[in-house]
């Protein structure tokens, strides 16, 4: 008989790069999770923007279960049914023509980084490779995504660096103007900043980009790993914003928590991904397809739309209600169900002092690097789980400015 895992476990065996909290989730229904001691927990965290419909939605289960019994791996020398679904689905709901399929968002990154490199090489030729970025971007852990990432740390120690990224500062658009010219291949942006601290990106500058793009036949790359498939009220967030990128990144609640990950782009641009030019071994794996699919056409609904942008009315009220009693955040912003609460200037940077306070209290919330609190649940998570889930975090909260 094996014994139970404990947290001791994962710094016996586990490589220490991450430094998870002691408890241990074992089960999870909803917006809702028991640890090992069958103490409950209310989900603001989903997984950090993967468990779009909570946790072991029937849906998913089913979609899950059927495909277990059918099929679960072919390889790339065959295609399949699932996979075949899943990219017309992701054709037929978006701007897209042609879709690649693969298992995570800094692989799906990846692809679009090396397409619009290719695109622009077939193009233009050698020189005409340069990727414009931004600031407090984050675009995955893979060696290329960190560089065009905007956290210089994450790349450190890792050098050389690949050449030709730049970094402008987010939201400002003179900022992009120095920086892109004939020689720029692609801008690849986040529609709303998500590690970054959970900023959106304006309407205006993010058309800016588009038309810069235009400018110069640049692509313009839409990072929508972490706001894509519902989370902002839409099943992406450019079809709110109005802005349509050349090639756009899904994953994170793609599979509402199974891997999975696409790059979606146009005909003009999908043929630079020629026969044997790029690949994985997992993509459009038949359970991750079919899971996704689920996903997509569950979601993708008036009826759970509207709930995110209700939802969404109901987390600003709570926090602020929050706020108003203990004077702790600076701003409440953010899109659909994904919110940051920015710290203020009393408590800066100690909105990781909220997460283990709330942990005790019962509750799961995230940060979006030391100053913003950020939440991230399921889209269709219910009322009574928000408000009894926000009297958890107003404890937490409570705690933090007394002191405990
Ligand atoms: C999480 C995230 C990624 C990386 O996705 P992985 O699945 O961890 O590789 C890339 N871009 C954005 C915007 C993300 O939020």
């Amino acid at each position: 008989m094996s014994q139970t895992p404990s947290r001791a476990d994962f710094d016996r065996y586990m490589v220490p790069n991450y430094a998870p909290q002691q408890v241990i989730p074992v089960r999870g229904e909803g917006s809702r999770l028991w640890d090992q001691q069958g103490r409950e927990y209310i989900d603001f965290a989903g997984g950090i923007a993967v468990n779009g419909l909570g946790h072991c939605h029937p849906v998913l289960v089913e979609a899950l279960k059927a495909q277990a019994d059918r099929l679960w791996h072919l390889s790339n020398v065959y295609t399949n049914e699932p996979a075949l679904a899943l990219a017309r689905a992701l054709v037929e709901r978006t701007f897209a023509d042609k879709v690649f399929l693969c298992s995570s968002g800094g692989e799906a990154n990846e692809a679009a980084l090396k397409l619009a490199r290719r695109w622009a090489h077939d193009q233009g030729g050698e020189h005409k490779h340069r990727i414009v970025s931004f600031g407090q971007a984050f675009h995955g852990r893979t060696f290329f995504t960190v560089s065009v990432g905007g956290q210089p740390k994450y790349a450190q120690g890792f050098g050389p660096v690949p050449g030709g990224i730049v970094h402008g500062e987010y939201n400002n658009l003179d900022s992009v103007r120095d920086l892109i010219d004939d020689d720029t291949c692609a801008v690849m942006v986040e529609p709303m900043q998500g590690e970054g601290g959970v900023l959106p990106g304006r309407q205006a500058f993010l058309q800016g980009l588009r038309d810069l793009c235009d400018a110069h036949d640049a692509l313009l790359i839409f990072d929508e790993v972490q706001t894509g498939v519902g989370r902002t009220g839409s099943l992406y967030a450019y079809q709110q914003l109005g802005v349509t990128p050349d090639i756009l990144t899904s994953a994170k609640a793609l599979g509402g928590g199974f891997p999975v990950g696409a790059m979606l782009t146009t005909d003009r641009v999908a043929p630079a991904f020629s026969l044997g030019t790029h690949g994985s071994t997992y993509g459009g794996n038949p359970l991750a397809s079919a899971v996704a699919l689920a996903a997509i056409e569950h979601i993708d609904t008036p009826e759970v739309l509207e709930g995110v942008k209700r939802r969404h009315e109901l987390f600003r009220e709570h926090l602020e209600a929050i706020n108003a009693r203990h004077e702790v955040f600076r701003e409440i912003r953010g899109m659909g169900l994904l919110i940051g609460a920015e710290m203020s200037e009393a408590w800066r940077d100690r909105a990781k002092d909220i997460l283990p306070l709330a942990i005790e209290e019962g509750l799961m919330a995230l940060i979006a690097g030391p100053n913003v609190l950020r939440m991230a649940p399921s889209l269709v998570i219910p009322e009574a789980d928000i408000a009894e889930g926000m009297a958890r975090l107003e404890r937490a909260v409570s705690r933090l400015v007394a002191g405990q």
